[in-house]
């Protein structure tokens, strides 16, 4: 007998505002510990909170790109419970009225589309870290109060394949809507993971929950494991408690950490120090001036418009800092095509060679487009193209001043190649003669002969067409 596995999400996704949620500290990541606090982060009595205006922007903004309902009357409700990272003992996010609901994700896996529903989407503040070394625990609140949105799903994934297309693609608009930096490794897009399994179309199991996990691949692993975990607690006939597991990617298993807390452990209540929030129709409509083209867009208008190939297409608007690459490169020289090729092409493969993340790409659209315009217009041959490329992508060269430097500009000066073609027929009179007499072979010794005399540069169809002259007549 098969068994199905069902799995929810819950991703945390850090904002990218400038400042906390609830107060003026700064949401930078790093810093010396407790550097970027103040009494209301730091969770010191008496204290008021006041709503950061942006995080209900980007929860919103956020919202409408999945589809959403937006709650025009929401509020923020306390979460009481205790540990040392959380000052305050309590975390203010929303249980009653979440800002967004019924949004919904369309995926591809395995070659299978899906609709993926999101229950809903709220705001919260994020929680303190706990450093442990040899001499014990210290608290670092940097993190006290940077804003989070809840990301909720139905529990309506079946496979890895599913929840990772979900996840890449959640990625995919965090970063189009300028929301979130997505930085798995500096935890700023977490996921928890609900996950049960059953009969085929029986009763849903019981579910446990794993916390926080950081990478795609621990998510894959986890859910793996946790799968296999629960078929053979089953099948040996026993019971599986709701519970909260901790993952250990090094160990590659999970452990059960506490039993499985419901909605009212927490005493959820209004929270009394923040006002309700009204969300009129002009600013809705103000936020959602501000959606920008997402990556799917993106994908069809390239195709449309530019004439690029689906994968050329699918590649550029992976990350959108290639994307944004691509059409600073493209409306600056004016050569969407051979923009695309570039980038997908040489650009990548040298993000391969050095290990380079989109994200971290700190190339210059200006050089680029110069350097594609150069080839464009014929002044330099594809070997010159790659070497400069090379160069601008390893040092930030300047494409006009390296070709000059390198003597890389083409040789069209029809002059040029007329002497340098006079001169190779005058000292290879033999092949010249064979040519003439029908052997066309001789012909791409002589070719070469005048491309090695102009120094690789030449412009090989100027070469081809003035050589044939001289030697035809
Ligand atoms: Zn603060």
């Amino acid at each position: 007998m098969t068994w199905e596995t069902v799995i929810g999400l819950e991703v945390h996704a850090e904002l990218s505002t400038k400042s906390k949620i609830f107060c003026g500290c700064t949401t930078a990541f790093g810093g010396e510990p407790n550097t970027h606090v103040c009494p209301v982060c730091s969770g010191m009595p008496g204290v008021l909170p006041r709503l950061n205006r942006a995080v209900v922007e980007y929860a919103v903004r956020l919202g409408l790109a999945l589809g959403c309902e937006i709650t025009r009357y929401c509020k923020f409700d306390r979460k009481n419970y205790f540990y040392p990272d959380l000052p305050k003992a309590y975390q203010v996010s929303q249980l009653y009225s979440p800002i967004c609901r019924d949004g919904r994700l369309d995926i591809e896996a395995g070659g299978q589309a899906k609709t993926v529903g999101i229950r809903e989407i709220h705001m919260e503040e994020d929680a303190g870290k706990l450093i442990h070394d040899a001499q014990g625990t210290f608290m670092d609140f940097n993190r006290c109060g940077v804003p989070l949105l809840e990301i909720v799903s139905q529990p309506d994934f079946r496979s890895v394949g599913e929840v990772t297309a979900y996840l890449e693609k959640l990625r995919e608009i965090l970063l189009y809507l300028g929301v979130c930096d997505c930085k798995m490794q500096e935890g700023s897009l977490r996921a928890d993971v609900n996950l049960s399994v059953r009969r085929p179309d029986g009763e849903f199991g019981v579910r446990t929950e794993m916390k926080n996990l950081n990478s795609f691949k621990a998510v894959g692993r986890a859910i793996e494991f946790e799968r296999l975990r629960q078929i053979k607690v089953l099948e040996s006939g026993g019971r599986i408690t709701q519970e909260t597991r901790r993952w250990d990617d090094e160990a590659g298993e999970s452990f059960g950490m506490r039993s499985k807390e419901n909605a009212q452990d927490y005493r959820y209540f209004p929270e009394p120090d923040l006002l309700p929030l009204r969300i009129g129709e002009d600013w809705l409509e103000q936020i959602r001036e501000t959606i920008p083209e997402l990556a799917h867009q993106k994908r069809e208008r390239y195709v449309r418009d530019f004439g690029l190939s689906g994968f050329e297409a699918t590649v550029l608007t992976g990350h959108k800092s290639l994307s944004d690459l691509f059409e600073a490169v493209s409306e600056r020289c004016g050569y969407p095509l051979e923009a695309a090729r570039l980038i997908t092409g040489e650009i990548m493969r040298l993000m391969n060679v050095t290990n380079t993340l989109p994200e971290d790409l700190a190339l210059d659209a200006g050089k680029l487009s110069a350097l594609v315009s150069l080839m464009m217009e014929g002044k330099i041959n594809r070997n010159a193209y790659k070497e400069t490329a090379e160069a601008v992508f390893m040092s930030g060269a300047d494409p006009e001043a390296y070709i000059s430097e390198k003597g890389l500009l083409m040789v069209n000066d029809s002059d040029a190649v007329s002497e340098a073609a006079g001169a190779v027929i005058a000292a290879n009179p033999d092949a010249a003669a064979d040519y003439r007499a029908g052997k066309t072979k001789a012909f791409g010794f002589l070719m070469g002969q005048v491309m090695r005399k102009l120094g690789g540069t030449a412009n090989p169809d100027a070469v081809k067409k003035i050589l044939k002259n001289m030697l035809d007549n």
